[in-house]
């Protein structure tokens, strides 16, 4: 039997089909001989990309989720395609039977929407957008524990440690929020990070730096709102959070690294002392191909390491002065309740108010500490509930930009 055939092909819902990881994901489904399919594809205003991308890989639903974006590219594959506009679109697309693995790509809060209908409907979620689990993680994993929908890491760093995970359990073992059986033999995580274009920039000089500058990553390209937060480190301390939820551990026990390489993707220490780590290329296609796969090991698109030439591999332990999100983002992983959609909301807003020009880069994190200093926490807050704290958090941050 071919390795191809190894299962039954996988039918594909790209979440932000449009965006960086989405078109990896696509990449991966190309790549796929036919293994995976993209049965539906969304994009939030760039209909012409979408119209594309629909042409090549024939989804039988698409979402336009802004439903002010101009819908005349579309017209003629209106015909044959059954096509959405505004965000309610995603909930019949993400939940219909005609899907098996949610791939969850869409950028910031925006995107927990379709995380909650995936697992709502019992779907497997392939989660990148990990605001979904910075906003809601705790109802997020209620949910999927509740229909059995699963949640598989395509954050490279999770997925790094989700394979790491495997040299602890027997691999029939099955995968969820919480891991049981493995917790009590992990020492800590090691979340590697590249530190983003400013490791190095004396702290006086973060006051002028420029959105280029800022969005000028030295080893991933990415959307520009995860840029920005790699250059702010927010990127990891939602990470940490994403980390606490998806493998039920408790911040004490998740550690970051700064690796300017981007070659090890993370680590996990247990209580032996031994350190298991994945390493590879920095390209998501791997992680996402994973997920779409349901963990299982195929050739896929990404390039493998080149081990012809010497490289070094450089592991720094983080100033936590010069990225003070870091804290903050073990603060709100511990914490739990309405923190995480409080510094999300808060974060969003900020951010494009930096790429707006109307902030210095060093303002982010202030702005974000600041909210959360004095929102009025909540310990078990729901769903409407969170929402509402996000649109609170959003005025209240867009007032501390315009003071
Ligand atoms: P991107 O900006 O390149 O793409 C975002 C996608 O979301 C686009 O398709 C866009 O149409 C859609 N979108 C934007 N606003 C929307 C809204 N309000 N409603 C619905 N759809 C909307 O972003 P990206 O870099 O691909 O990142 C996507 C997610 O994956 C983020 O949560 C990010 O943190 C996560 N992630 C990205 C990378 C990476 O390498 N790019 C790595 C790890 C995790
Ligand atoms: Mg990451």
């Amino acid at each position: 039997m071919g390795i191809s055939q190894k299962s039954d092909p996988r039918r594909i819902a790209v979440l932000g089909a449009t965006g960086s990881i989405g078109q990896s994901g696509l990449d991966v489904i190309a790549a796929s001989h036919g293994r995976l399919t993209a049965a539906v594809l969304t994009a939030h205003r760039q209909t012409a990309k979408l119209a594309e991308l629909a042409g090549r890989f024939r989804p039988e639903v698409l979402v336009v989720t802004d439903p002010d974006a101009d819908r005349t590219p579309l017209a003629d594959l209106a015909k044959t395609t059954r096509i959405f506009y505004g965000p309610e679109g995603l909930d019949e697309a993400v939940s219909s039977p005609e899907v098996d693995i949610v791939l969850a790509a869409i950028v910031g809060g925006a995107g927990l929407r379709g995380s909650w209908r995936a697992l709502e409907a019992g779907k497997t979620l392939a989660l990148a957008n990990k605001e979904s689990l910075v906003l809601a993680g705790s109802l997020l994993c209620g949910l999927a524990r509740k229909t059995g929908g699963r949640i598989l890491p395509v954050d490279s760093e999770h997925s790094a440690i989700w394979q790491a995970l495997a040299s602890c359990r027997p691999a029939e073992a099955p995968y969820g929020p919480g891991m049981p059986g493995s917790g009590e033999q992990i020492r800590r995580l090691i979340l590697t990070a590249s530190g983003g274009p400013f490791r190095n920039r004396p702290l006086a000089e973060l006051e002028r730096v420029t959105v280029a500058e800022a969005l000028a990553h030295p080893t991933w390209k990415m959307g520009k709102k995860i840029t920005i937060d790699s250059a702010t480190m927010m990127n990891k301390a939602f990470e940490i959070i994403e980390a606490r939820w998806l493998f039920g551990l408790p911040p004490e026990k998740i550690d970051v690294m700064i690796h300017p390489q981007s070659i090890i993707h993370s680590m996990v220490e247990f209580i032996d002392g031994a350190v298991v780590a994945q390493l590879g290329t920095p390209d998501m296609r791997l992680p996402i191909q994973l997920a779409l796969n349901g963990m299982e090991r195929l050739p896929g698109p990404a390039a493998p390491l080149d081990w012809s030439m010497t490289r070094t591999l450089e592991l720094i332990p983080p100033d936590e002065g010069r990225f003070p999100a870091i804290s903050l983002g073990r603060r709100v992983a511990r914490d739990g309740g309405s923190a995480g959609a409080v510094v999300n909301a808060a974060n969003e807003v900020a951010v494009a108010a930096f790429l707006a020009g109307k902030i210095p880069f060093c303002r982010i994190t202030g702005i974000c500490q600041s909210i959360l200093d004095h929102h009025q926490f909540e310990q078990e807050p729901s769903l409407e509930r969170l929402f509402e704290l996000d649109r609170q958090a959003r005025m209240e941050a867009q007032a501390w930009i315009s003071d």
